[in-house]
């Protein structure tokens, strides 16, 4: 498969300061504005709803 598929790595959570969204409020992965939200340790992670990606903000 050619297509940009897996461009991010959906275990892992992605740092809001090392990568701030492409357009703001969209997922980097799939565009999508639809997230989740737990905060944890202090840290609040969005998720995407749509692939699952992961940001701490
Ligand atoms: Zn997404």
């Amino acid at each position: 498969m050619t297509e940009n598929q897996n461009k991010f790595d959906l275990t892992k959570i992605y740092d809001f300061k090392e990568l701030p969204d492409k357009e703001s409020g969209r997922c980097d992965n799939c565009g999508q504005a639809h997230f989740k939200s737990t905060v944890g340790n202090g840290k609040f992670i969005r998720e995407c709803s749509h692939c699952g990606m992961k940001k701490s903000i």
